[in-house]
């Protein structure tokens, strides 16, 4: 018979009871070490007091109340990102899929409203993942999560990553734009290279075409700075965010330049429960954690330590561990063994993290999470190795 929930995932037989900071406790007491965040989603790690009070006053004095009113919770918001970032102006969501729809119909729109409705499609790169719409399966591209879904979404081309002459090479008079993760998360956390960031710009200017960032694993200061693609010293047209916005309380955004934002007019594009009270709430305490003084340096001076750790450990586990990628708190092990076993491995040790593409095993700890934490996974992950090791190479290392 069929579980009362549907069997779309394949789930650890674990269930966690209540969290504290970096760490998650499940129903028999056992602590575990959150290196994986829900996903890069709880980004103030569990139970941080100033969220949870947000979170509770708001409930306390009025939950939703729809988009036909004004919502000053999320005027603030809109306005503490449009003076932190590129944007003029903000759409608030519920996921990182509705942020991408967001997107691809402003940049759509603006060039319909611009004379040129046939530039409609939008370039991705292989190795994406933008989502699980029917839309965003498309712009993700990958065969195997659209099997079965009936016809592909038009509208999308693919290139390779990090290649500029395959890119220009697939712009048509039908392109709208380019949309690319900086930090391509659930592909395997790799990093576009700054230079390549810096070209689609260019590129972007030169053909009159929009660049748009999927930030929703890769921003939020998840790297060391408020949106990845700062590193790079650009800004995009257009922005989509989500997981780690409001710390675990499911929204989405859709940060954008007002060329872009203006397209969507009254009646365009809208949302029933998008930039409720309680959602921009949540997400204020976030920021109000995250745009604090010295923060984001603190971010990416533990991202550096953790860094350090782990190439220490592929030092000295060359058989289980051969690589270390990612930028900030967003990290990947490149994995000699099937990842799927160096991630049950971890779990057994007590460490939380999350399988990526092309075999890598991602850690994406919360963004408050401390040297003494990352010294306690480099241990239990060097426990993992030795779990890992083949026979022969385990009596060798002794
Ligand atoms: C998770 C993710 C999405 C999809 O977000 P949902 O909230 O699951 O819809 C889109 N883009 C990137 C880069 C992601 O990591």
């Amino acid at each position: 018979m069929i579980s009362a929930l549907m069997p779309n995932y394949n789930r650890a037989d674990l269930a966690f009871e209540r969290g504290e900071g970096a760490n998650l406790f499940d129903s028999a007491g056992r602590r575990f070490l959150d290196f994986g965040a829900g996903i890069a989603t709880s980004s103030l790690g569990h139970g941080h007091p100033h969220l949870v009070a947000a979170i509770a006053e708001q409930a306390a004095r009025v939950i939703h109340v729809s988009n036909l009113y004004h919502i000053p919770q999320a005027e603030r918001l809109a306005q503490r990102f449009v003076d932190a970032s590129f944007a003029d102006s903000v759409f608030f969501c519920n996921s990182g899929a509705e942020a991408n729809e967001g997107l691809v119909k402003a940049m759509r729109k603006t060039m319909a409203d611009a004379g040129k409705p046939e530039r409609y499609r939008v370039i991705c790169f292989d190795g994406a993942f933008h989502g699980r719409t029917l839309a965003m399966l498309a712009a993700t591209g990958n065969a195997k999560y659209l099997a079965g879904f009936g016809p592909e979404v038009d509208g999308f081309d693919h290139v390779p990553f990090n290649n500029l002459n395959a890119l220009r090479a697939a712009i048509t008079p039908e392109t709208a734009g380019i949309l690319i993760e900086p930090v391509q998360g659930e592909g395997g956390v790799r990093p576009a290279q700054l230079q390549f960031l810096r070209d689609l710009r260019a590129t972007c200017d030169e053909f009159g075409i929009f660049l748009g960032m999927d930030e929703v694993q890769c921003g939020m200061g998840r790297t060391g700075k408020l949106f990845a693609h700062e590193w790079a010293g650009i800004t995009p047209d257009i922005l989509s965010s989500a997981k780690g916005i409001a710390g675990g309380f499911p929204m989405g955004a859709v940060l954008a330049t007002e060329q872009l934002a203006k397209a969507l007019v009254p009646g365009s594009h809208g949302t029933t429960f998008g930039g409720g009270p309680l959602a921009c709430a949540a997400a204020n305490a976030v920021l109000d954690v995250v745009l604090a003084p010295g923060f984001l340096e603190d971010v990416e001076a533990t991202g550096r330590y953790l860094w350090d750790g782990l190439e220490a450990l592929v030092r000295r586990y060359p058989s289980v561990f051969t690589d270390v990628r990612g930028s900030g708190l967003i990290v990947g092990l490149k994995c000699a063994v099937p990842n799927a076993e160096a991630q049950s491995a971890a779990l057994a040790e007590g460490l939380l993290t999350v399988a990526a593409g092309e075999n890598v095993l991602r850690l994406v700890p919360p963004l408050i999470v401390r040297q003494a934490e990352c010294d306690a996974a480099l241990a239990l992950l060097d426990r993992t190795a030795r779990r890992c090791l083949p026979a022969v190479s385990l009596a060798a290392a002794k």
